[in-house]
């Protein structure tokens, strides 16, 4: 069988990096996108056990499903929600809404209006800059407009999200730091107590800790996998592991896989390993975290990593295996040569989890 394993050792590491550094600021974990492919309800649990309490996710769904499998704890929810039933949905599951406008906010109320006793929770989101979620933060007084309406939900945190940390200029970041304590000033001095402010993620954690604030929003840094250099001992976290499905010795000249892209130059002993882009091998974006990757540069490169697998080993143990060929949809084949490997012995490649599919089961260990 074809795992996603990780390495619960390193996770514990990452997770304890994590909560050092934001110090006396709440660590908020982002389970979007199947927690980052770590597998969203293994992964929660995961870190309830690390002393976790606070969850954001992106998919109503996921919130439910966390509620189901008896995730306590704050789960917020960081995109807007409209329709009647989900709102009641979320409210009735205890789920802390996010209020990205006024019509969010009116029909949040009137849904929460509907709950005699609830002591229903809303965090207001705020634009600073990225574009996507939430009240311009040049127009305080829709913000102040919108809180006042709300007479059934209270607001327990304002949060924006930055969208240049890891850019090398970080006068974007800046002003968008600058704009969003400005404005929480400003609702502040209208009679609102905004609550809890966070604004950064993994890599406002790491390269700006003036911006940590009360809570900190953090997704990639606990999978050790980190856009900017830094000084921090994080572990990559995910390994796919796979059984050797058959072995051959090829003739020197003989072709492997698809598209004539490898021929043996000598006699080859090969591994059909049962992993392939189905599961999310080669499938991982290798791009430049500080320059924009549509540079001919950068293409050029990407295309001669991924020909060349030069981001992509497979180990058998603690040994290195070159891949040879393209990796096909169920399979991939690697050189055995030098190294003696039987049928069903496990080969591990290195993968980021969020590649790997979510129907392949995930191995904690
Ligand atoms: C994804 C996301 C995060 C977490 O980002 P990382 O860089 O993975 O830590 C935080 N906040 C919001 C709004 C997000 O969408």
């Amino acid at each position: 069988m074809t795992t996603l394993d990780i390495n619960t050792t390193a996770l514990k590491h990452n997770t304890k990096l994590i909560t050092e550094l934001a110090g006396k600021a709440t660590v908020i974990a982002v389970l979007k996108g199947n927690a980052y492919g770590l597998g969203l309800c293994e992964f929660a649990a995961f870190l309830k056990q690390q002393g976790i309490h606070h969850f954001a996710v992106t998919d109503l769904a996921d919130a439910l499903t966390l509620r189901k499998n008896h995730i306590t704890g704050d789960i917020l929810m960081l995109t807007p929600l409209y329709d009647e039933g989900d709102i009641l949905s979320a409210i009735s599951h205890d789920i802390t809404l996010s209020i990205t406008s006024y019509e969010c906010g009116i029909a949040a109320d009137a849904a929460a209006a509907q709950f005699a006793d609830a002591n229903v929770r809303a965090h207001l989101c705020i634009d600073t800059g990225f574009g996507r979620y939430g009240f311009l933060s040049s127009e305080p007084s829709q913000i102040i407009h919108t809180v006042n309406q709300m007479n059934h939900i209270k607001i327990t945190g304002i949060f924006s999200h930055l969208h240049a940390a890891c850019c090398k200029d970080s006068s974007f970041t800046r002003c968008q730091f600058d704009e969003f304590l400005a404005l929480c000033d400003n609702l502040e001095n209208s009679g609102i107590n905004v609550g809890m402010r966070h604004i950064s993620s993994t890599t406002a954690l790491i390269r700006f800790p003036d911006m940590r604030l009360d809570a900190v929003r953090i997704g990639s840094a606990f999978l050790g996998r980190i856009a900017i250099p830094n000084k921090y001992t994080f572990i990559p976290i995910g390994a796919l592991s796979a059984q050797v499905d058959d072995i051959y010795s090829l003739p020197a000249g003989h072709n492997v896989g698809y598209g004539h892209s490898f021929i043996t130059s000598r006699t080859t002993t090969t591994a059909v390993v049962s992993a392939g882009y189905y599961h999310g091998l080669g499938l991982e974006r290798h791009t430049s975290p500080s320059r924009p990757n549509f540079l001919p540069f950068n293409i050029v490169r990407a295309i001669k990593k991924y020909t060349s697998h030069q981001q992509i080993t497979a180990f058998y143990k603690e040994t290195p295996l070159s891949i040879l060929g393209q990796i096909g949809m169920n399979s991939v084949i690697v050189d055995i040569t030098d190294c003696g490997v039987s049928v069903g012995d496990k080969i591990s490649f290195q993968i980021n989890p969020l590649y790997v599919n979510s129907n392949i089961p995930r191995h904690y260990y």
